[in-house]
C-alpha cells in the first residue's frame, strides 16, 4: 500500500499550485491526475487572470479593494467577502510569482505586465499571455512541479475518498493503464479536479471537465454548495461550442444582431460588449429568442473594425480557432457565436484556507466553492481563483499535518480503513465493468446533458424544472440496467465514462433541486417565473449533503463584510 503525507488530486493550475507549496514546506507529497498535467482544462483558458496591478495608464487608480467590490457586485451579492477579500489581496503576489516562474505574459512599452478590459472590471485588470494565458500559466506551473522533483501518478483516477469519522485519510484510485485499483493512504488530499461543465449539453469544457471530483467529496459525506450556479459564457462558437474568450471583446470587439445592430445598449447602455457574463449570455439569447439572431441560433461577435495588427498581436488564438472551427477568418467576417455552459460557480464547500468540514481534506480551483464566484464570476478570476487557493490550500494542509493528532494515516488501523473502503470500491467498479444490460449509455448522457441546457440553462422555469428533474430520475433509473461494450481492464474509457455518468446524474440532480428551490433571479440563475433577486429570503448557500435518498438541502448564509447588496446596474 502506497502512502504520502500530501496526495493532491488535479494536475491543473490548482492542484499543481497546492502541490509546489507543500512540496515548498518540506512535505512529501505527490499529484495522482487523469490526465498529464498539462492537458488539463487550466491549458485551454484563453484570456487571463486578474490582479490589480496598476499597470496600464487606465488602471491606475485599482486597488485590492476596487477587485474586491467589483468581484462582490459581478457575484450578485452572494460571494463571502472575507473570501473575495483573500483573493484580492493575494492576486499581485501570485500573478507576480507567476511572472518570476517564467510565464511568458504579455507586455506594456515599459515592459510590465500588460492589462485588458474585462466584463464587469472597473479597471483593464486582466493579465495576459496574447490570448493563450491557461496554456502559459500551466507549463509555467508544471515546468515549476518537475524542478521540484513532486512524483505524478499520471492517468490514474480517483474513485473514493478513505476516511474516518474523524479525518481524510487518502484516496483509493485507479490506474487506467492497467485498471489496477489501488489504496494511497495520505495524512491530507487536495482535490483539484476542475469543473462539472459536461454534465450540460453545450459546454465549452474538455470532455474531462466530468465533475467526478466534486462527487466524491460529496459521497463521503462533504457538502456541495451553490451548485445551482451555472456560467454561460456569452460567446462560444456556433454548432461545437469552442470558447471565443471574453479577451476578443475586451479588445473592442462588438456584438451585432442579425439587424446589424450593436444590441447590448439595451441591456447594458454603459459597459456595452463588457456587461458581466451572466447578463450579457442572457441578452443574446433574448436577441435569438425574440427573432433577431440568424437562422439556427446565433448571433455575430465581429472583430474586423480592429484591424489585422491588432488581431495577429492580441487574439491569434481566436482566429486560428474561428478559421478551424468555423471556416471564418475573422479579419475579415464576423464569427457566429451562441452562449455556452462555461463554468461552475458552485462545488465543494470550503473556506478561503480551501479547508473543507472533513479535517485533513482541501479543495481548490473550479471543483471548490470558497465562495468567491457567488451567483456569476467575472472573467479572468477563475484562473486566479486556482493559483490563490491553490497556494492557501497547500498551507493549509501543512498547517494541519504540522498539528496532526495521533500521528501519521500509515498505521495498521489507517491501512486497514484502506483495505476496507478499496474493497467497496472493487465491488462497485467491477459491477460497472461487467455491467451487461440494455440500455446504451451514451443514449443517457445525451439526454442527461440536453434535458440540463435546454430546461435548467440560461432562462428557467419552475415547470420547465421540475419535468427536468423527473427526466434526470429516470436516466437515474435506466442507468442501473447500462451495458458497457468493454469489459477489460487496460484503458478502459468505456468504464471510466460510465462510472463517471452514474457521478453526473447525481450531480444533475443536485443542480435541478437547487434551482427548482430557488425562488429568485440572483446572477446566473434566472428564473422567468421569479425575475427579481430576492435578499429578504435568497441571499444565502444553498448546501446539498449526500444521503442514500437523494441530496438533503439546507443553507447557509453569506458573509458580508464591507458591500451591502445593491441592485446591479451597468
Ligand atoms: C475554454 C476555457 C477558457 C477559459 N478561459 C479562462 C480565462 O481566460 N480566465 C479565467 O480566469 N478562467 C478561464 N476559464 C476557467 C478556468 O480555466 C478554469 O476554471 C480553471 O483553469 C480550472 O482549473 P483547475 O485547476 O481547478 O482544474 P482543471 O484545470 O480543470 O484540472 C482538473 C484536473 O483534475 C484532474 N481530475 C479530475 N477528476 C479527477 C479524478 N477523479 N481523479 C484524478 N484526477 C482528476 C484532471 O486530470 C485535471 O488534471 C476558462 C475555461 C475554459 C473551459
Amino acid at each position: 500500500m502506497r502512502y504520502h503525507q500530501i496526495i493532491v488530486v488535479g494536475g491543473g493550475l490548482a492542484g499543481l499550485r497546492a502541490a509546489i507549496e507543500a512540496k515548498m514546506q518540506g512535505l512529501d507529497v505527490a499529484i495522482l491526475s487523469r490526465v498529464h498535467p498539462v492537458r488539463s482544462h487550466s491549458v485551454a483558458a484563453q484570456g487571463g487572470v486578474n490582479a490589480s496591478l496598476a499597470n496600464v495608464p487606465e488602471g491606475k487608480e485599482d486597488s485590492p479593494e476596487r477587485h474586491a467590490f467589483d468581484t462582490t457586485k459581478g457575484s450578485d451579492y452572494l460571494a463571502d467577502q472575507d473570501a473575495v477579500f483573500a483573493m484580492t489581496e493575494d492576486a499581485p503576489i501570485r500573478v507576480i510569482e507567476m511572472e518570476h516562474w517564467g510565464c511568458p505574459f504579455s507586455r506594456t512599452p515599459e515592459g510590465k505586465i500588460a492589462q485588458r478590459p474585462f466584463g464587469g472590471a472597473g479597471f483593464p485588470r486582466t493579465c495576459y499571455a496574447a490570448d493563450k494565458t491557461g496554456h502559459a500559466l500551466l507549463h509555467t506551473m508544471y515546468e515549476r512541479t518537475v524542478s521540484y522533483d513532486i512524483p505524478v501518478y499520471e492517468e490514474w483516477v480517483v474513485l473514493s475518498l478513505i476516511r474516518d469519522a474523524d479525518r481524510c485519510r487518502g484516496v483509493v484510485a485507479m490506474n487506467l493503464q492497467t485498471g489496477d485499483i489501488d489504496a494511497i493512504l495520505a495524512d491530507a488530499v487536495v482535490f483539484g479536479t476542475g469543473g462539472s461543465g459536461r454534465v450540460f449539453g453545450r459546454s465549452t469544457n474538455n470532455i474531462i471537465s466530468s465533475g467526478s471530483g466534486m462527487a466524491v467529496a460529496y459521497l463521503a459525506g462533504v457538502p456541495l454548495k451553490d451548485l445551482e450556479f451555472v456560467q454561460f459564457h456569452p460567446t462560444s462558437l456556433f454548432g461545437n461550442n469552442v470558447l471565443i474568450s471574453e479577451a476578443a471583446r475586451g479588445d473592442g470587439g462588438y456584438l451585432r444582431n442579425a439587424k446589424g445592430e450593436r444590441f447590448m445598449e439595451k441591456y447594458a447602455p454603459k459597459a456595452m460588449e463588457l456587461a458581466p457574463r451572466d447578463i450579457t449570455a442572457r441578452s443574446i439569447q433574448t436577441e435569438i429568442n425574440e427573432g433577431r439572431g440568424f437562422p439556427g441560433g446565433y448571433v455575430h461577435l465581429d472583430l474586423t473594425h480592429l484591424g489585422a495588427k491588432r488581431i495577429l498581436e492580441r487574439l491569434p488564438a481566436i482566429r486560428d480557432i474561428a478559421i478551424h472551427f468555423a471556416g471564418v477568418d475573422c479579419i475579415e467576417k464576423p464569427i457566429p457565436i451562441q452562449p455556452g455552459q462555461h463554468y461552475f460557480m458552485g462545488g465543494i464547500d470550503v473556506d478561503k484556507d480551501a479547508a473543507s468540514i472533513l479535517p485533513g481534506f482541501y479543495a481548490a480551483g473550479e471543483c471548490s466553492c470558497v465562495s468567491v464566484h457567488g451567483a456569476n464570476r467575472l472573467g479572468g478570476n477563475s484562473l486566479l481563483e486556482t493559483i490563490v487557493f491553490g497556494a492557501r490550500a497547500g498551507k493549509a494542509a501543512a498547517r494541519y499535518l504540522a498539528g496532526l493528532q495521533g500521528g501519521t494515516g500509515n498505521t495498521p488501523e489507517g491501512r486497514k480503513l484502506a483495505d476496507e473502503t478499496l474493497e467497496r470500491t472493487v465491488l462497485q467498479i467491477n459491477r460497472i465493468r461487467r455491467a451487461e444490460g440494455p440500455e446504451d449509455p451514451s443514449d443517457i448522457r445525451e439526454k442527461m446533458r440536453s434535458t440540463m441546457i435546454e430546461q435548467i440553462g440560461i432562462f428557467r422555469k419552475q415547470d420547465q424544472m421540475e419535468d427536468a428533474l423527473v427526466k434526470v430520475k429516470e436516466l437515474q433509473d435506466r442507468y442501473t440496467r447500462i451495458g458497457l461494450r468493454y469489459h477489460g481492464l487496460k484503458y478502459n474509457l468505456d468504464l471510466l465514462t460510465n462510472y463517471e455518468l452514474g457521478l453526473q446524474l447525481m450531480l444533475a440532480e443536485i443542480i435541478a433541486k437547487g434551482a427548482i428551490a430557488r425562488t429568485e433571479s440572483r446572477g446566473s440563475h434566472f428564473r422567468t417565473d421569479f425575475k427579481e433577486r430576492d435578499d429578504a429570503n435568497w441571499l444565502k448557500h444553498t448546501m446539498a449533503r449526500y444521503t442514500p435518498d437523494g441530496p438533503e438541502m439546507s443553507y447557509k448564509p453569506v458573509t458580508i463584510t464591507k458591500f451591502q447588496p445593491e441592485a446591479r446596474r451597468y
